[in-house]
C-alpha cells in the first residue's frame, strides 16, 4: 500500500519533470515539505517563501515517517514516539491542511515512508541533465532528530546521480519573536539561561511581526502552462491519509485513540480550522481572555486556560496570530493583566525553543545542560506507580490518570507530577519526559524537554520542589479535582481527601476507602511540614476565609506585568 503510494508519487513527479523539460524551459521544481510544527497556511513563513520562489511547479508534501509513527517507533526507554491519540490528532491536522491548500488552488501529497528515501527516489526518477532546479523548503527546527532528518535528505539529494541543481533550504518559523530580531548574538550564547532576564530584554528590544497572510490563490502552482496534471497526481493528492492501522498501531492503541473520554477538559480535533475556532471561542465568543490570569491555575474543564497548546505544538495556529487577536481584544474590549498574560505564556514557549537552540542535545542528556552529576533511581515499581496514577498521592494520581486517559494535563498538574517524580522519588527525569512525549497531545520537543530539565534541576538556579499536599490544598481545596479522577476517594471528607493516609482504620471503613485495597498507600512517606519561613513554603499562613489560591495570590504579587508590541 505504502510502496504503491510512493511509486505513484514518483510517477507523478517524473511526469511533471518530463513535461517541463520537453517544453524547453529551465524549470524550477519545488517540494514544500511540511513536517510538524507548521501544519497551517496562515502566518507560515516557510510557505510564503516557497510561494515567492517563482517555481513552475510546487508540490506540498507531508511524509508520515515510518520510524516515528506506529507501535515499533519507540524512544530509548521503550515509550512510543507518537502515542496513538497524538498520531490521530496529526492525521486530522494533515487532512485539514490538505483542505486549506486546496482552497488556494494547491493540494497536499501524503506519503508514508522514510523521508530521505522518499526524496532519494524522487531524484532518481528525474531525467539526468542540468536543466532543472529542484529544491526542498521546510521550516527550521533545532532539535537533533529534526535536524538529522533535514541532513539525511540533503545527503540523499547530494549523493544521487542526478546532475541538475538541487538544494534544501530551511526557514525560521513557529516562534512569536523572530530569531533574527532577538537582542543576542547569532548563536544565542549571550542569551540568559533564566526566563525573566530573557523576557525583559526581548520585550524591551523587540517587536512582534504581524502575522503573514495566507498565500495567494495560484501562488503554489501544481500546474503550469507546460504541465497537465495526470490522473496519478490527482489520485496522489486525494489519496486517503494513512490510517492508524496502516501506521501499524495495535488494536488496543487504535481503540484508545478513538475513545473520547467524557471526563476530558475538551475534545481536541486536529487542524487549522479547529484551532482557529478554539481561538475565536476562547477570546471572542466566551469572552474568557479577560479572566485568564485568575483562572489559569485551574484543573477542571475547558475554560480555565486557553487549551491552545495541541494546536500550537503542531503549528495549526501561529502564536503571532494569537498575539494579534489579544491585541485586537485589548483595543475592542478590555486591556488588563490577563490579556497580556497569554502572550507572556507564549513567550515561555519561545524561550523553550531558543533555550534548546542554545543548548543543543544537552537537553536530552542525563545531566542536562549544566552536566549535573547526580545518581537517579530507576526503580521500576515507583515509575509504574507514577505512570499509572497509583502513588497514593491523590493530586499526582489524578493528574497522571487524566494524562493517560485524555492526552492532556494542566500546567499546574505538570509541574507537580514532574517535581514528585524527579525530586520526591529522585527518579531518572528522562523517563518522565519520555512518558510525556508518548502521551501528550500537545507534545512539543522544546517545551517538553526544557520544562523537564528545569523541573528536575538540570538548568541551574534554584530547585523548585512542589509540596504536593500544600499544592493540593491551594489549588483543589474541596478535593473536587482529585475525586473527579480518583472516584475511590469520593466519600473521603475534604480535610482528609489530599492526605488519605491520615485516616484511621475506622475512618477508612466509614469512608469506603480502605488503603491498600481501594486506594494505594503512599509509595513514599509523606514529607514533614517545613519550618515557618522555609523558602518553598511561601505563603505559609492562611487567614481565615482567605482565597483558596494563596499560592496564586503570592505569584500575582511577585510577577509584574510586561508589554508586547507589534512592528509597524
Ligand atoms: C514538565 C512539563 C512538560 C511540559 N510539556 C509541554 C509540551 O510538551 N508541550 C507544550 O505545549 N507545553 C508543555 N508544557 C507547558 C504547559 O504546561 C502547557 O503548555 C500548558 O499546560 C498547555 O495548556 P494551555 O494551552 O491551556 O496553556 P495556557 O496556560 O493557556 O498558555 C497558553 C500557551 O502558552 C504556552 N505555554 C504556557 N506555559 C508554558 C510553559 N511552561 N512552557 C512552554 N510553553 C508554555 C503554551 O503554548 C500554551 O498553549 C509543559 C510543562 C511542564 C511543567
Amino acid at each position: 500500500m505504502h510502496t504503491l503510494r510512493v511509486l505513484s508519487f514518483l510517477y507523478m513527479t517524473t511526469k511533471i519533470i518530463n513535461a517541463l523539460t520537453t517544453a524547453g524551459n529551465r524549470p524550477k521544481v519545488l517540494f514544500h515539505w511540511f513536517r510538524h510544527g507548521d501544519l497551517r497556511v496562515h502566518d507560515n513563513a516557510a510557505l510564503i517563501h516557497s510561494s515567492k520562489i517563482g517555481a513552475d511547479v510546487c508540490v506540498p508534501i507531508f511524509i508520515f515517517d515510518e520510524d516515528a509513527f506506529g507501535d515499533k517507533a519507540r524512544t530509548p526507554y521503550g515509550h512510543l514516539k507518537h502515542g496513538s491519540k497524538r498520531a490521530k490528532f496529526i492525521t486530522e491536522s494533515v487532512q485539514d491542511l490538505r483542505k486549506q491548500l486546496e482552497s488556494i488552488g494547491s493540494g497536499l501529497a501524503v506519503v508514508h515512508g522514510e523521508p530521505a528515501s522518499v526524496f532519494e527516489n524522487i531524484l532518481k526518477d528525474i531525467p539526468n541533465n542540468n536543466d532543472i532546479d529542484v529544491s526542498v523548503v521546510c521550516q527550521e527546527e533545532v532539535s537533533s532528530e529534526e535536524r538529522d532528518a533535514v541532513e539525511a535528505v540533503r545527503a540523499a539529494m547530494k549523493k544521487s546521480n542526478y546532475n541538475g541543481k538541487r538544494d534544501i533550504r530551511t526557514v525560521w518559523g513557529s516562534t512569536m519573536y523572530e530569531r533574527d530580531d532577538l537582542p543576542f548574538d547569532a548563536d544565542l550564547l549571550e542569551m540568559p539561561d533564566t526566563f525573566t532576564p530573557f523576557r525583559h530584554k526581548v520585550e524591551k528590544n523587540c517587536d512582534i511581526n504581524r502575522p503573514l497572510p495566507v498565500p495567494k490563490a495560484g501562488s503554489i502552482p501544481l500546474n503550469s502552462d507546460t504541465v497537465t496534471i495526470g490522473s496519478s497526481l490527482r489520485d496522489m493528492l486525494t489519496a486517503p491519509i494513512p490510517s492508524l492501522e496502516e501506521m501499524r498501531y495495535t488494536d488496543s492503541q487504535i481503540t484508545h485513540a478513538n475513545e473520547n473520554d467524557s471526563r476530558s477538559v475538551m475534545q481536541f480535533e486536529g487542524g487549522e480550522s479547529a484551532a482557529l475556532s478554539r481561538v475565536k471561542e476562547y477570546i471572542w465568543t466566551k469572552d474568557l481572555l479577560k479572566n485568564y490570569f485568575d483562572t489559569r491555575n485551574g484543573m477542571i474543564g475547558a475554560d480555565y486556560s486557553t487549551k491552545f497548546s495541541p494546536w500550537l505544538a503542531h503549528g495549526c495556529v501561529s502564536p503571532r496570530y494569537i498575539a494579534s487577536e489579544c491585541r485586537k481584544y485589548e483595543e475592542q474590549r478590555v486591556e488588563n493583566k490577563s490579556t497580556y498574560w497569554v502572550v507572556f505564556e507564549m513567550l515561555w514557549r519561545d524561550y523553550c525553543k531558543y533555550y534548546c537552540t542554545k543548548h543543543g542535545n544537552s537537553i536530552f542528556f542525563r545531566g542536562g545542560p549544566i552536566n549535573k552529576e547526580k545518581k537517579w533511581s530507576t526503580y521500576a515499581g515507583n515509575f509504574e506507580a507514577w505512570r499509572t496514577g497509583k502513588t497514593g498521592y491523590p493530586l499526582v494520581d489524578a493528574n497522571m490518570r487524566e494524562l493517560a486517559a485524555t492526552g492532556f494535563m494542566s500546567n499546574r498538574g505538570r509541574q507537580n507530577v514532574c517535581s514528585f517524580l524527579t525530586i520526591d522519588l529522585n527518579h531518572d527525569w528522562r523517563m518522565g519526559a519520555y512518558w510525556f512525549e508518548e502521551t501528550l497531545l500537545d507534545y512539543d520537543v522544546y517545551s517538553n524537554w526544557y520544562n523537564w530539565c528545569a523541573g528536575a534541576g538540570m538548568t541551574g538556579g534554584r530547585l523548585n520542589r512542589f509540596n504536593i499536599v500544600k499544592q493540593s490544598k491551594d489549588y483543589d481545596l474541596q478535593g473536587e479535582y482529585v475525586r473527579y479522577w480518583c472516584p475511590e476517594l469520593k466519600d473521603v471528607p475534604n480535610n482528609l481527601v489530599h492526605e488519605p493516609w491520615k485516616m484511621t482504620q475506622f475512618q477508612q471503613a466509614e469512608n469506603n476507602c480502605v488503603l491498600g485495597v481501594d486506594y494505594p498507600n503512599p509509595i513514599i512517606a509523606p514529607s514533614q511540614p517545613q519550618k515557618k519561613g522555609g523558602k518553598h513554603q511561601k505563603p505559609q499562613r492562611r487567614k481565615k476565609g482567605a482565597s483558596n489560591n494563596a499560592h496564586q495570590a503570592y505569584e500575582m504579587k511577585s510577577l509584574k506585568k510586561g508589554n508586547f508590541k507589534f512592528k509597524g
